[in-house]
């Protein structure tokens, strides 16, 4: 399975009804939202198609980014764009899978040392509440078993949002639980328009943290190779040791799905039917462990001391109008940021922002 060929992307059609696509459908202008079966999937399916495109695209100018956002490129020209990335959509491959650790092996494994598939889940309860009993508001024995297209969004959701997961089981790029600011097209637009506005010129996006020149694969998909080809044993990664892509494929955790042990039925997400549900898979501590300067560009940051931007994190109690302005444009006397995408959108955008809605920005925690 490989997750651009694989029709495993939930969205909403105009007509309100469900559907599911692969990635060079987007464009299709029948598809307005993304639709999956928890908001936190959502979320991180949002940040997959704007990292995907972002990654991929050649667009550089003004006018390019006007042209396809009224023209959107027809799905042979994303294929092109996708082409040098395949390699690192593969999902169940035997080698380098998405997300997946490339030397972890789920054979010969003790079956006490497999994790239930419902760990991938960022509310699911952890070892000590299960063994505390103190599972009250997000229950056990709920999720099972998740189909393919729910398993590789669950991996993806915990990779990019890593709480701390205990000792030597990294947070992400961001942190823990970072709060994330998308750009969303008007009711009238479809799902490429609110992707599209969240993408920078090529040449300003490559200018951001992270080394431009390392354009080999492994520096944007750090799971195509070895972990210890990059990190030292107890290490830490930096910006300049990848690509700057590599800011929307963060992996701090070492994980690898079992798919020598699927079984046939209903998805415990999506409800769908499939010949392929996953139920466990294993992990290892000391993953890649993010240090020092990164910047995201999908998420605001604030002055933390002289010379240290730390991206926000939702506080205690929730977002109030105060915080929304702050978050999402930025207050310089009060040096909080706004995302690198915003920020770009309202610098290219603007002449398109007079013929259109203003779009909304969204938090996603
Ligand atoms: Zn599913």
């Amino acid at each position: 399975m490989n997750l651009l060929d694989e029709a495993w992307i939930p969205v909403r059609r105009e007509n309100g009804e469900q559907d599911w696509i692969t990635p060079i459908q987007i464009t299709e202008p029948a598809f307005v939202a993304l639709d999956a079966c928890r908001p936190d999937f959502n979320g991180t399916l949002i940040q997959f198609l704007i990292g995907l495109i972002q990654t991929t695209t050649p667009m550089d100018s003004e006018a390019e980014w006007k042209q396809w956002s009224e023209e959107p490129p027809s799905a042979d020209e994303l294929k092109k764009w996708f082409e040098s990335v395949r390699e690192a959509f593969v999902f169940d491959g035997e080698g380098a899978r998405f997300m997946q650790d490339f030397s972890l092996r789920t054979e010969g494994v003790k079956e006490k040392e497999f994790n239930p598939i419902s760990g991938l889940l960022i509310d699911a309860p952890g070892e000590n509440t299960l063994k505390e009993n103190k599972d009250h508001f997000v229950k056990r024995d709920t999720v099972n078993a998740l189909c393919c297209s729910c398993a590789a969004t669950a991996l993806f959701t915990l990779q990019t949002n890593a709480p701390s997961g205990g000792q030597g089981h990294n947070t992400s790029i961001r942190g823990g639980g970072p709060l994330t600011t998308i750009l969303i097209a008007g009711d009238s637009h479809s799902l490429w328009q609110t992707v599209w506005l969240n993408i920078k010129r090529r040449s300003d996006f490559l200018a951001t943290n992270g080394d431009a020149s390392k354009s080999a694969l492994e520096y944007s998909f750090l799971w195509v190779r070895a972990m210890n080809a990059l990190q030292s044993e107890g290490g830490k990664l930096t910006p300049i040791q990848v690509h700057p892509a590599h800011n929307f494929w963060g992996m701090p955790r070492r994980i690898r799905l079992d798919f020598k042990h699927v079984s046939a039925g209903n998805c415990d997400c999506c409800g769908r039917h499939s010949d392929v549900l996953v139920d466990r898979y294993v992990t290892k501590a000391k993953g890649f462990d993010y240090k020092g300067g990164w910047s995201h560009p999908l998420s605001p940051y604030y002055e933390n001391k002289p010379g240290e931007m730390l991206p926000l994190h939702p506080q205690p109690g929730g977002i109030g109008y105060k915080h929304w302005l702050a978050w999402s444009l930025g207050i310089h006397g009060n040096k909080k940021e706004s995302s690198a995408c915003i920020h770009s959108f309202l610098c290219i955008g603007r002449t398109a922002l007079e013929r259109q809605a203003m779009p909304s920005i969204r938090f996603w925690l």
